[in-house]
This record gives C-alpha cells, structure tokens and sequence, in this order.
C-alpha cells in the first residue's frame, strides 16, 4: 500500500523545494473522512486515493491535482461537500473534485465503433480542466490495477470503457505507459484466454531469444562506447494488447510478429542520436521505408525520437528507437512532461509551443479562440459549442450548446418532432426549451394531440429543427389562410350578388392568371393573407363592366403627419388566430400599444388593421370584418402612442414634460405645441413604449407635474 511519504517522496523528486502542506492536508482529511470504509479488495478505502495521488506524482503534476487525486471520491462516497473542500483547499483543488465525480456519475456502456469518438469528445468536454481527465486517468488506472475484486459483469463493462475510452484519451494526451497499460488491464478482463495464450507464447519465444536480446543490448553499448557515445541501452517486450491488435489486424500469427521487442537506446542530446543512428545502421541492415524521424518532424503531441526496423543478428526484424531522456519523459509523460515547466512561472515564449499539440489533437479545435489564453488558463474548454446527451439505448449524440428537448426529437425522426410534447431527462419531467448538460440522458415524450408551434423556434438551436418547424407552420397557415381567403371572397361576392362557387369553377383559373397567381387556390391564399384584395379580384372578374361601388366606405384614417409608424406598423407583435406573414397595419386614429384590448379589421387589400378595442372608427364597421388578434408575447419592439397634456402656458412646462417621458424611458418621435388665447398649452406627443403599462406609468409622471392640468391618451372620435 502507498502511504503519504511515497507522495511527499515523489514530489520532492521534481519540486524539491516545494511546501507540501497542501498535500498532506488533504491526506488527513481524506483519511478522516474515509475512516471505515474499505474496497472490495477487504484494503481500507484510503489506500485507493493514496494509489491515485502516488500515480499523479509520477506524472509530475502541481500540487492542486494530487490533494485532488487524494480527495477524488469524498465528495461521492462521504458526508464531505464542495464547499468544505473550496473552503479548506482553494477553489482549484475543489474544481477538479468536482469534474472527476462529475465524469465519475457517467457510464459509458456498450459503445459501439462510432459511439466511442463522441463519448471521448464528451468526456474532454466535461474536463474543462485538463487537470480532471489527468486525475481520472489515474484514478482509472488504479482501478484497473485491482479490478479482479470487481463483480464478472461489471469488470467486463469497465475495462471495455477502459479500452474504447481512457486509453485513447491518454494516448491522445501522450502519456504513452499509461496508455499501454490500461490496454494490457483490459485485454487481459476483456480477452482473459487470448491474453494467457500470448503471455505463454511470448514467454516462450522470448526465452528462445533471451541471449540474442542481450547479446544485441551488449553489442550496442560496446559500439556506442567505442565511437565516445555515452547511453543507455533497454530491451523491453512489447505490450501484449499492441502484439494482439497486430495479429488481428494483419491476421498474423504470433511467429510473423518478429518485433517483439523493442530496442531502445536512450543519448545524452539529439546530436548523438543521429551519430547513434549511423552506429545502428553500419551493424545492421536497414529495412527501407521504416525509418522515421520525429526528432526533426516531432509528432503533434511532442513525441520526439528516431526509429528504425534492421534486420538483427539473427536474420530477425528488431525495432529500435533512438532517444535523449527528456525526450524520453515526453513519450512517458505527454503533457504532464510539461507540467512542470509552466507551474509556478510564466510560461515562456519558447515554451508555448509546446501546447500547441493539444490544438492540434484533431480537427476538434475549429472553433478554439486565442491559443494563448487557452494555455494561460490551462482551461481544456475545447467544446464549448457543444453538448453531448445520451439517449435512453446509451448513444452519445451531439448538440450546439443550448440545444433543447425539441432539437433531440426532431435528430430522432420528423414525427417525433412534430409530436413531441415533453421529455425526461435523467428520468425527471423537464419543459421544452429546458436546456441539455453534458452526459444527461434524454427520452423524448410524444402526443398525438402536439402540434409544433411558433414559440418552438426560440427554443430550437438544430437548422434541422428549426427548418422542419417552419415547414410545419407554413403548411398549416397556408391551410388557415385559404380558409379565410376563400370566406372572405364567398362574402364579398355575395355582397356583389355573384355565386362565389360558380365562379371558382368557370372562371378562377382565368381571373387567377390575370392577377398573376399560379392558382385559383394561391390567389385565394394570397386573399386570406390580404396580399390582394377581394375587390380587385372581382374587378378582374367584370374587367371591362363599369366598377360598381361597395355598400359600405371603410373608415379613412386621418392622415397624421407622423409618417413614421407606417414602416413600423409593420412589424410583428400582433398574432392572429396564429396566422403569419400578413400584413398587419396599427391604427393611426388610436395608436394600440401592446396591453391595450385591440380588434382586426380586415381592410380591402391591406391584410389588417389593428384598433383599440373602443377606437370610435371601428364601431360602426362591418362585423363580418373583424377578427380576433392578440398581442404576440414580449418582444423588443416599440409602439408609438399619441398622448395630450394640457399645461398653463409657461415657459418650461414643455421641457419639464419631455423630462418626465424620458425619465420613463421611452423616445418622443414627435412633439407639437399649441397655445390658447386663456394661456392654456397643449402639447401633443407621439412617445415610443414598449406597451400600456410604461404608458401608464409615463402618464401618471407627468400629472405628478405641478401646473399640469390634464393628461389623456388621444383616441379619435
Ligand atoms: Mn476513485
């Protein structure tokens, strides 16, 4: 078992002047509050975050992730809070607590080929903080260490996690020996027969080439010696998952597999290597096309070393790799080799490169900002446009950030979408526009009595939701539109004395052509819309008969010199009957402001107009003409509202009111003065709100005024 000096020790080997309290503090309490409890393995619980935290030191890592290695599981499996551990050890340590247990919560199972890229683009996603997936790999690699104590069904099931995962991720961060072990642990849980199989043949084959693997090591550093090169010379077997993935790749035998073991010879500096390299190749015969040089052309993960395949003494293939040690600690440590260059000081200018490899780990990084303050934060925030959810079978689909219960319907199916009605999320009932956390699971709800409507696009972050949603409307308002286009024609025509139906049938495709439509049915949806006018469509009908006039004159809105609200009209903020893309005009005459109760009248060939409810132009209108409208929810827009305050005629009286408008935070478009001969002003504005309620507000400001005597909202009539 580890005990707190291995780690003290281990520091020390890299920091050697550093102050440990940190670290044993979070030994004491992580003992406390670890106190009785034990693993499967009948060990006290402790001994697992002492492993986690010694294999941390190994890496070389600053203080914060190794009290966090020591930490890791208090915050899942004790009383402790994240509070207490900010509170005792700093915001880093508890930070990187907190994304291991997070990471922790989530199982990955039966991830199929494709399934595995995203789960691991998921869980960087959740280790914000590189520092996370470096604790939890060390914390994964202890586990894997003792995981024969673990039930058959649920060992199998972590070391496949632990094989399609972890050991990629630490392969991607460059730390090559944890990488290879993690494979080796879960070959040998998830193959256990292939695994007793190689272990015996390589034995076998390896004691057959024991002296010949001496031999060579000899003969190396006797050359190496002769030339004035100082090195160290290491044979090692190969990994054994790396030896079956071969086989299995190239359908080979064990036999075929000659480079068993690797060669490596490790230099005093990288000019030696290339000496070193000659050496080799003057004992040996090079096999062409295997020598590589990443000393010159480094990998992008920093690897740096020479290699080579020669045929050895014995007529075999060996493989020898041609190092200096720092080089050496890079392929071992990846990342964690650089760790402690930058802890502590400011990273310098040559050192910055050497996190560009993290950008370039794949394509990933597109959307990535300023490299260099990535690095400065050491933030590993590389997905933050993205959110990654489970769905209820275990697959790992990927969303823009934000994205919502009704963009995860419609990735499943249009139906889906287009009847989706709630979702689960981690089994709880959540709205629609609730917003996904990486590693939710999601399971859609559907009812055949949900529609798509409008509020679904402010909710929608996918282009597929969002276009199959619009697609939706417009079917279904091109449906209510001809409804309405063809009732309002059927009346009109029936105010002419015409038999609508007649018409439709002898003469809708001609009068349908003559205004330009490609159909009778278009030309009555455009009616309904109020793109055309039913008048104009049975002028086309009688072209060449004199015009006769309709019973009826609409109102005719007083010309205001306020020309402006007519392009703002314009604007969205009124539904009707959830009807879109008609033109909607505000009444001039009583200027609605969103609160106030409104009425639609529909005008001949100018879609509708809008009136407060008791604006005196409506009430002696049609009935048949009005429709019912809404105010449409809170937007930005704002509406101009016409109000008359009646002051005495003093000087500043105008000012003092235009104060009291602004104060209330809306703009006058316009402002106009007029005196009475008994010393009266009037002054009339158009003010912009945003509805009734500032209205209100702005109006009872400005009675507040002294010498204000009368303050009215100007309706007509
Ligand atoms: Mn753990």
């Amino acid at each position: 078992m580890i005990r707190l000096n291995d780690i003290l020790d281990g520091i020390h080997s890299y920091l050697p002047d550093t102050d440990t309290s940190l670290v044993e503090k979070a030994y004491i309490y992580s003992a406390k509050v670890h106190a009785g409890q034990t693993r499967l393995s009948g060990e006290p619980y402790l001994s697992h975050p002492l492993a986690t935290a010694h294999i941390l030191t190994q890496l070389h890592l600053d203080l914060a992730s190794i009290a966090a290695g020591l930490l890791h599981d208090t915050v899942e499996d004790t009383l402790a809070s994240l509070e207490e551990l900010e509170k005792m050890f700093g915001k880093d340590v508890a930070q990187i607590v907190d994304g291991v247990t997070k990471l922790s919560k989530i199982r990955f199972e039966s991830q199929i080929q494709k399934q595995a890229e995203n789960t691991r683009k998921m869980v960087l996603a959740m280790s914000r903080d590189i520092r996370v997936l470096l604790v939890k790999l060390a914390d994964r690699l202890h586990n894997m260490r003792t995981l024969e104590y673990q039930k058959d069904n649920k060992r199998v099931k972590i070391a496949r996690e632990t094989l399609d995962i972890y050991a990629p991720l630490a392969g991607r961060l460059g730390i090559g020996w944890i990488k290879s072990e993690l494979e080796d642990l879960a070959f040998l849980h998830i193959y256990p027969e292939e695994d007793q199989r190689l272990r015996n043949e390589v034995e076998a084959s390896l004691g057959k080439r024991k002296a010949s693997v001496d031999e060579v090591k000899d003969l190396i550093a006797k050359k190496m010696a002769d030339f004035g090169l100082s090195c160290k010379v290491l044979g090692r077997p190969k990994h054994r998952y790396s030896i079956f993935r071969k086989m299995r790749i190239r359908k080979i035998p064990l036999e075929e597999v000659y480079d068993l073991i690797a060669f490596r010879i490790i230099m005093k500096s990288a000019k030696d290597c290339y000496e070193a390299l000659g050496i080799v190749h003057s004992l040996w015969k090079p096999i062409p096309g295997r020598f590589k040089d990443y000393i010159s052309l480094p990998k992008t993960n920093m690897y740096q070393s020479l290699h080579t395949t020669v045929i050895g003494p014995h007529g075999e293939r060996m493989e020898i790799q041609i190092r200096t040690e720092q080089m050496d600690a890079v392929a071992n440590q990846g990342i964690a080799a650089h760790w402690l260059y930058k802890e502590g000081k400011i990273v310098s200018k040559e050192n910055k490169h050497q996190f560009d490899w993290l950008f370039e780990l794949t394509e990933w990084q597109k959307e990535l900002d300023d490299p260099r303050e990535f690095i400065e934060s050491v933030k590993m925030d590389l997905f933050h446009n993205e959110v990654y959810v489970f769905t209820p079978k275990g697959e790992v689909q990927e969303f823009p950030r934000g994205a919502t219960p009704i963009d995860f319907a419609y990735a499943i199916h249009t139906e889906v979408g287009s009847h989706c009605a709630g979702a689960k999320v981690n089994g709880r009932i959540v709205p629609l526009k609730y917003q996904f956390h990486n590693g939710e699971t999601v399971e859609i709800i559907t009812s055949n009595k949900h529609f798509p409507n409008r509020d679904w696009l402010k909710f929608a972050k996918t282009g597929r939701a969002r276009t199959r949603i619009r697609q939706w409307i417009k079917t279904e308002e091109r449906d209510k539109s001809l409804a309405l286009g063809r009732d309002l024609c059927a009346r009109e025509f029936k105010r002419h004395r015409l038999d609508f139906n007649n018409f439709i049938k002898t003469k809708g495709v001609e009068v349908a052509e003559a205004l330009s439509f490609k159909t009778p049915e278009d030309m009555l949806i455009a009616a309904g819309y109020g793109k055309v006018a039913t008048s104009q469509i049975i002028r086309k009908l009688r072209a060449g008969q004199p015009e006769e006039q309709p019973e009826e004159q609409e109102p005719k809105e007083k010309e205001s010199r306020v020309k402006k609200f007519t392009e703002k009209a314009e604007q969205q903020g009124i539904l009707i009957h959830g009807l879109d893309d008609i033109l909607i005009h505000l009444g001039k005459c009583c200027t609605p402001v969103p609160g106030d109760e409104v009425v639609g009248y529909i005008t001949r060939g100018r879609g509708v107009t809008v009136h407060r409810e008791n604006c005196s132009n409506i009430i002696n209108l049609d009935p048949d003409r009005r429709v019912e409208v809404t105010w449409a929810g809170a937007d930005n827009a704002t509406y101009p509202a016409k109000i008359r305050v009646s002051t005495v005629d003093q000087k500043g009286m105008l000012a003092a009111v235009s104060n009291a408008i602004s104060a209330g935070e809306a703009n006058i478009l316009e402002a106009k003065v007029t005196t009475t001969p008994d010393y009266v002003a009037i002054l009339d504005f158009v003010v912009d709100v945003k509805d009734r309620a500032q209205l209100r507000k702005i109006l009872s400001s400005i009675r507040r005024l002294e010498r204000v005597k009368l303050v009215e909202r100007i309706s007509p009539g």
